[in-house]
């Protein structure tokens, strides 16, 4: 088993997570089994609770686990399947060490940050390697070096690297090498601080990747390698990304980045054959087609609070040969000044997930100007509660009708809280959460995208579908097309005689790859696509 390990200096947002990933692409093209991890030493047990604000999008793995938006990019860029063993937190590692020493596991002594802490941290690794059975294991430290709360990570993956030997461990570091405009270039100072940081700790980081605007020239090259004790062909040019996130594969490979990790780490395998990955840059520089999708949120300046549905638009577009320009819409700006000024003229309407009151009427607005102007529209879990409501007010002309979430005395409560959400007081954990069946009606859209009846989802909702309206709805030509097997809950629904209005409970976004597009996604940019050409779907 090989260990490989990802810090980052200097600033924090250096892509550290994007780079695991992309080795991890590498690394699995050369025929070896991958699997990533992600330490996050805040002190929240998971995201689940945070605000999109202070941590982007919640990324929900089958198992239930909400984690980091980082491991979007690991499972999006490798096949590993992720478990919640793949991220943990400062805050699990205390939770398990507190509940350790209530129950008297430390035999009296006293408990400490090392070793306790540590090792709790080095069991975190074992356990994935153990149970992933892969070949090379990649740790990314979130982080930069020198925060205080990163500091028992740090000393643990030392310590551990030091148990597995020389040729079984491998500390890639990330750092910044900045342009200076006044003095013309580039600088190196604050990689050699960094990189002087994590020796004081008693890391030597034995490849730096290099981020910056322009290249890095050789004698930029030879003064980091001389300087932060690395060799030449060590020192990796990470340049900005031109046009896509997925080209980072290939230009690590062009660095030989993977060559480097291989030998060191004594990894005997081909090079890696990246001829199906360059075909998809391919689509994505130079699509043959192009159409523009208005996703319709309340987070939209921040661009990683809706991260997984923005990539999965991407890929339904390389899926048909697509160029997806992504407009970003303010739900609250619709409610101002309207659908027509802000909708008119998108291929396709999108409305993703989401919590709270803030918005919504905007979302709603949206969702009537897809469903009449027969724009082909996409909604995810929230997105679905919307069109429900939205067709509740204007086809059943039940006006008031609402989610419980927004108005707990709505006399029309078409999405509601099922019984055992209602005795839930605590928040983490407890939404329907992670992969679930989901058995699809014969002959709707959906089971024809999908190709099959049974698909397996995940969740991350509280409000459900409220079947006393099921009739009702059905009768008047609203589909619902996708149901727990057991038939109770309401999965997917969607319009006839309509282009593409299809919207989901769950989030169709966790599941898909640019290699692997995922089947709603391909249905809706092709529906977006062959509306604006008037083409037939
Ligand atoms: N707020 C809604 C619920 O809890 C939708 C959640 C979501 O979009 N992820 O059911």
């Amino acid at each position: 088993m090989k260990y490989i390990f990802v810090t980052g200096g200097v600033v924090s947002s250096l892509g550290k997570g994007l780079l695991a990933a992309a080795l991890g692409t590498l690394l699995e093209n050369r025929g070896l089994k991958v699997t990533i991890q992600k330490f996050d030493p805040y002190l929240n047990v998971d995201p689940g609770t945070m605000s999109p604000y202070q941590h982007g999008e919640v990324y929900v793995l089958d198992d239930g686990a909400e984690t980091d938006l980082d491991l979007g990019h690991y499972e999006r860029f490798t096949n590993c399947k992720l478990s919640r063993l793949n991220n943990l937190t400062s805050g699990q590692v205390y939770q398990t060490v507190l509940n350790n020493e209530r129950e008297g596991k430390y035999l009296g002594k006293t408990v400490q940050v090392i070793p306790h802490v540590t090792d709790e941290i080095q069991n975190r690794i074992q356990q994935l390697a153990e149970k992933s059975k892969a070949d090379v294991v990649i740790t990314e430290i979130g982080g930069t070096t020198g925060d205080i709360e990163g500091l028992p990570f740090l000393e643990a993956i030392r310590e551990f690297a030091l148990e597995v030997g020389y040729d079984n461990a491998l500390f890639v570091h990330v750092t910044y090498v900045p342009f200076i405009k006044a003095a013309g270039e580039l600088k190196t100072k604050p990689t050699q601080q960094s990189v002087a940081k994590l020796r004081e700790i008693g890391i030597t980081p034995h490849i730096l990747v290099c981020r910056c605007e322009k290249p890095l020239e050789v004698e930029l090259r030879q003064k980091i390698s001389l300087f932060c004790n690395v060799p030449y062909e060590a020192v990796i040019e990470e340049k900005d990304v031109e046009h896509s996130i997925y080209e980072l594969p290939l230009m690590l490979q062009r660095e030989r980045m993977d060559d480097l990790v291989c030998r060191r780490l004594r990894l005997e395998t081909p090079p890696a054959n990246m001829a199906h990955w360059q075909e998809i840059i391919r689509k994505l520089i130079a699509p043959q087609h192009r159409v523009r999708i208005g996703v319709v949120g309340k987070y939209i300046e921040l661009n990683d609070a809706y991260k997984s549905v923005y990539e999965a638009v991407i890929h339904g577009g390389i899926a048909n040969d697509c160029g997806v320009e992504i407009v970003k819409l303010d739900a609250e700006e619709i409610e101002r000044i309207g659908p027509e000024k802000t909708l008119a003229g998108l291929g396709g309407i999108l409305v993703p997930g989401g919590f709270g009151e803030r918005g919504i009427e905007g979302k709603i607005l949206a969702a009537q100007y897809a469903r009449e102007k027969k724009i082909p529209y996409l909604g995810l879990c929230l997105g679905m509660q919307i069109a429900t409501i939205e067709f509740a007010r204007n086809v059943l002309k039940l006006a008031k009708a609402q989610s419980t979430e927004f108005d707990p005395n709505t006399p029309h409560p078409v999405i509601a809280l099922q019984e055992e959400q209602k005795k839930v007081s605590k928040k983490g954990g407890t939404m329907r959460l992670g992969s679930q069946a989901c058995q699809l009606t014969v002959g709707s859209k959906a089971s024809q995208l999908y190709g099959s009846f049974c698909i397996h989802e995940r969740h991350r909702h509280r409000y459900e579908f409220n079947n006393a309206y099921r009739e009702q709805f059905e009768k008047a030509g609203f589909v619902i097309s996708g149901n727990t097997p057991d038939g109770k809950l309401a999965e997917v629904i969607e319009l006839p005689n309509h282009p593409f209005f299809i919207a989901s409970q769950f989030h169709p976004e966790f599941q898909s790859k640019p290699n692997q597009p995922h089947p709603l996604f391909k249905g809706f940019i092709a529906a977006a696509h062959a509306q604006l050409h008037h083409k037939p779907i």
